[in-house]
């Protein structure tokens, strides 16, 4: 069994200072493992135990960890003096907006901020300032960041949750305390899958804008029904509501143009964070001049305020110039990679699933996939969590990490590859997976 006292020492030592010894209360997962350095796919921790990783910390390490490329342009800014200067503008940002607008051709302008949540909150003040309506809708199990509006109706017990609500909201559940009760009265959540409730709740109250990732990547990977996507955008234009599909974990990893360009349909707002900048602080809101326009709307009733210190800090907007080039040019090449590695993992795994007599099945976007123990791809938050077995999914996580696999210490995470992983990490996944679940088995 792997041991972990260094990084057991240091969490207790940094729990002195900050509070649980994390700084995001996300990452605070059992066993406490500290790492300490990264290349490629694997990962090493500080009692020196290396790791494959699919974590790729949440999601942005889509070229894999400490790039070259990336940190040959990172270096070059830092080298040519290139500082954050807080006045007007720079030569990088216009660089990344074209790029960004050229690899995505539905966008008309983007902006530049730090972090997904930024973007979300930044998307939805622009649909209520564009559409004068404070009403906002999101699925039941999707991830929007920490932010007010969106920190509610995620990973919700069945027993809080209780019987299935079709044409219907469900309660605004925070998963956060200190938010105001306000709120609740603003924020619908609905099932994911579920244009009847979006319907239902635009003939009920003044709606300025749907959020949703357009595949849901916070609760594994639950894929739109055929239709979805096209029922909301119709319904966006039939209602006038804002379609805000958020891209933070889709976008660049599944095509260039994020899931939208794969499903064909088009939001109004589009987010995009993690693997745009692999893995510096990156984020952008970007879509239909209209909406972008209201940053500098000369109607100062309307204006929507864009600020932020950090916003297009030389550092990361160099990465994602870097990362974006490096998957524009090797397009073709690193996302037929993605699928064929991807196709490998889902077939391995299902095959050993079976054979090992497990109910479960693998939900899979080219990179990224997710196991559930259950007996059907979920359709919604819902159907997930009253059908999967968690503690399964707990125990084949925990066992792999004996094996130097890396899967977040988190039922249901979506695990995802890089273009650094090969053929051969996923044939050792596989085998690593293979042993532990005959091991049981025996048991
Ligand atoms: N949206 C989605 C879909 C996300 O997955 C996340 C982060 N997991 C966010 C927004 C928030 O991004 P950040 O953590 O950068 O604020």
């Amino acid at each position: 069994m792997t041991l972990y006292p260094k990084s057991q020492a240091i969490l207790s030592e940094n729990s002195r200072f900050i509070p649980g010894g994390v700084v995001s209360t996300n990452r605070a997962v059992d066993p406490p493992i500290v790492f300490r350095r990264a290349e490629g796919a694997w990962m090493w921790d500080v009692d020196g135990n290396r790791y494959l990783d699919y974590h790729a910390a949440f999601g942005p390490y889509v070229l894999g960890h400490n790039d070259r490329h990336v940190n040959a342009a990172v270096l070059r800014v830092i080298e040519e003096g290139r500082s954050l200067f807080g006045s007007g503008t720079t030569e990088l940002e216009g660089e990344l907006g074209r790029l960004i607008c050229d690899v995505v051709p539905f966008l008309d302008s983007i902006q530049v901020l730090n972090t997904g949540s930024e973007a979300t909150y930044q998307a939805l003040r622009l649909a209520r300032a564009a559409t004068g309506r404070d009403h906002i809708i999101k699925p039941q199990g999707g991830y929007h960041g920490w932010h007010n509006d969106v920190a509610c109706n995620l990973m919700t017990p069945l027993s809080t949750l209780g019987p299935r609500r079709n044409a219907d909201e469900y309660p605004f559940l925070p998963i956060s305390g200190g938010i105001p009760a306000g709120h609740s009265e603003l924020v619908h959540a609905v099932n994911f899958n579920d244009l009847e409730s979006v319907e239902a709740m635009c003939r009920k109250y003044p709606i300025a804008a749907f959020i949703t990732e357009p595949i849901l990547q916070n609760v594994g990977l639950i894929h739109p029904q055929p239709g979805y996507l096209e029922g909301l955008r119709a319904l966006a234009d039939k209602y006038g509501f804002v379609l805000i599909f958020d891209e933070v974990k889709t976008g660049f990893r599944h095509a260039l143009g994020g899931f939208s360009s794969l499903a064909k349909v088009t939001p109004d707002l589009v987010v995009y964070g993690k693997a745009i900048a692999n893995g510096y602080p990156l984020a952008v809101i970007a879509g239909k001049k209209y909406l972008m326009d209201l940053f500098v709307s000369p109607d100062a009733s309307n204006r929507v305020l864009l600020a932020g210190t950090y916003n297009g800090h030389p550092v990361p907007t160099a990465a994602a110039i870097a990362t974006i080039k490096r998957l524009a040019e090797n397009n073709a090449a690193i996302y037929t990679h993605f699928e064929t590695l991807g196709a490998r993992m889902q077939t391995g795994l299902e095959k050993i699933l079976k054979e090992t007599g497990n109910r479960a099945v693998v939900a899979r976007q080219g990179s990224a996939f997710c196991t559930y123990f259950m007996d059907h791809l979920p359709l919604d938050w819902h159907d997930l969590i009253s059908n999967n077995d968690p503690e399964q999914d707990n125990h084949l996580r925990r066992d792999l990490l004996d094996r130097s696999i890396y899967f977040f210490q988190l039922p249901m995470k979506q695990c995802s590859l890089s273009a650094a992983h090969t053929e051969a990490d996923v044939d050792f996944t596989l085998e690593g997976v293979q042993s532990v679940l005959s091991a049981k088995l025996q048991t």
